[in-house]
């Protein structure tokens, strides 16, 4: 239980910022010190029904309002967070223990521009129309009234604005579910809402546990559509409850991902890049490319170069804007990526660099860390090959040929994401359409078009989010009928 003289998180609903109707809160760490340092609403159906109340009632205000006086207030949201920007990327830091420079650098501007986007992007909304010699038909997008979002740990602001921004564009009032894991700058976010002109109960963030607050949020007969992101186990069983109340449900779910490292590829760039697809976030980032996969001819080569630039991450206070490695999320992560590569030893991997937990000095000493890790020798079905383990380790596989890459790209139940390297226009084209995953990048990773379809494959997802296709997830098509004149 937290301790009294912590930062109590809020809950957003109807407007007011509201503690839980039980009264009870847990702690909330900061990883990089393992010190609870606030404390979280434990919410429960109370306050998922006070929410999906004040929801209900300003369904129809802010369906009617025009496209472009929402935009307005998403567009000023975004502004107030811009405004408060360093607060946000030091508030994102300390509860998730990535490192300042990117919650600088990427989380928190993505978040600002999701917001943009989607405020843009949802005015631009059309429908269809069809002549036919008896009828004329169109098409109409509305909105369901209200919807939820539940979003994960790993990047937090970031993949919150993914889900909420679209759900508000596309005229939605939004139940939105922060991960437990790192609440705070959705509560932040919440925090700014009023001033923006959100009129009360069209957002509403309700914080909590997944079991708890996120099960209650799947069940509730009151909310036609969900979309989530987080892990595949976690997607499955949403999936089974929504999908048996019939609700429409958009799933992200977990990777497998490869990097394919062919060798005509441009040394520097193929290196960095993998380097980079394979501890950003300290390997928390769904689309990490865990596995690499190198052609023989320059597979020793490619190894030693890869494990001297893994050696070289600087792991350390994610405070510190030198430091490339933060800390793992929690404890609890920390024990199953500690596990993995324990499995990956018994499986008879050799480690080639990393492969324990690191203990810091000063501030962070109590903290969770875990060395970049970098493993060969192992077959592509084995446990350590297949699992999604979420944490800065990689397993290195050589290829032959292209037949070869291809199939061991595409060995695993995942299907999220590829990165291929090579210089071959014909290659990348054709490895490209037959690797199983929902984006493929060629001489990049994670570079994203806003407007592009994003999701996954296989155990990867369900769906696709990305410009119109999160607009449309959340509205309902209707056709209109009428005789042609
Ligand atoms: P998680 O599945 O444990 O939790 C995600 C969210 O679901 C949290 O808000 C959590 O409280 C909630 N939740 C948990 N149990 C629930 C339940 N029974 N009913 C309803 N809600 C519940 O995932 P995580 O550990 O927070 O995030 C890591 C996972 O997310 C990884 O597998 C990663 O690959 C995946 N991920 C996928 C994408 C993508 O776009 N495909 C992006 C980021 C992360």
């Amino acid at each position: 239980m937290a301790g009294a003289k912590h930062k109590k998180i809020m809950n957003f609903i109807g407007g007011e910022l509201v503690p839980p109707a039980s009264g009870d809160y847990f702690g909330n760490e900061d990883p990089s010190t393992g010190h609870i340092y606030s404390e979280v609403p434990d919410s429960d159906e109370k306050d998922l029904d006070a929410a999906v109340a004040a929801a209900e009632k300003a369904a129809p205000v802010w369906k009617n309002m025009p496209g472009e006086s929402r935009a307005e207030i998403m567009h000023k949201l975004a502004a107030l967070i811009e405004q408060r920007q360093d607060e946000f990327a030091r508030a994102e830091c300390i509860d998730n223990g990535k490192p300042l420079s990117l919650c600088k650098s990427v989380d928190i501007p993505r978040g600002i521009s999701n917001l943009r986007f989607f405020a843009d992007a949802g005015k631009d909304m059309t429908g269809e129309s069809f002549r036919a010699d008896k009828t004329f038909s169109y098409t109409l997008r509305q909105p369901f009234g209200v919807v939820a979002t539940i979003s994960p740990w790993n990047l937090p602001l970031l993949l919150f604005t993914w889900k909420l921004a679209p759900a508000l564009a596309s005229g939605n009032c939004v139940i939105a579910k922060p991960s437990e894991v790192t609440p705070m700058t959705a509560y932040m976010l919440s925090t700014l809402a009023e001033e923006a002109g959100f009129p009360p109960g069209v957002l509403n963030v309700v914080h909590g546990k997944g079991a708890r607050i996120g099960a209650a949020i799947t069940r509730h007969p009151k909310i036609p559509a969900i979309s989530f992101t987080g892990g595949t186990v976690t997607g499955r069983e949403i999936y089974g409850t929504g999908s048996r109340l019939l609700k429409k449900i958009s799933l992200e779910l977990g990777g497998k991902n490869p990097t394919v490292i062919f060798d005509d590829a441009k040394w520097d760039s193929a290196l960095k890049g993998a380097v980079a697809a394979a501890f950003t976030n300290q390997g928390q980032i769904c689309l990490c490319g865990s596995r690499i996969l190198v052609q023989q001819t320059i597979y020793t080569k490619f190894r030693d170069a890869f494990v001297k630039l893994a050696g070289a991450q600087k792991v350390g206070d994610p405070l510190d804007e030198a430091t490339t490695q933060g800390a793992i999320v929690s404890h609890a992560h920390m024990d199953k990526v500690m596990g993995y590569i324990n499995l990956a030893r018994e499986e008879g991997g050799e480690i080639l660099c990393g492969g324990k937990r690191l203990f810091m000095k000063g501030r962070c000493k109590t903290g969770y860390f875990i060395e970049p890790t970098v493993i060969e020798g192992l077959g592509a079905s084995c446990r350590t090959n297949q699992e999604e383990i979420f944490g800065p380790v990689v397993t290195l596989m050589p290829f032959r040929n292209e037949d070869e890459a291809i199939a061991l790209a595409n060995s695993t139940p995942y299907g999220l994401a590829a990165s291929i390297w090579t210089e071959s226009k014909e290659r990348a084209r054709n490895v490209a359409a037959r690797i199983d995953s929902g984006i493929v990048w060629v001489n990049c990773w994670n570079l994203r078009d806003l407007r592009t379809p994003f999701g996954g494959m296989k155990n990867s997802g369900v769906g696709r989010e990305g410009g119109f296709r999160a607009l449309e997830f959340f509205t309902e098509e209707k056709t209109v009928c009428q005789p042609a004149v």
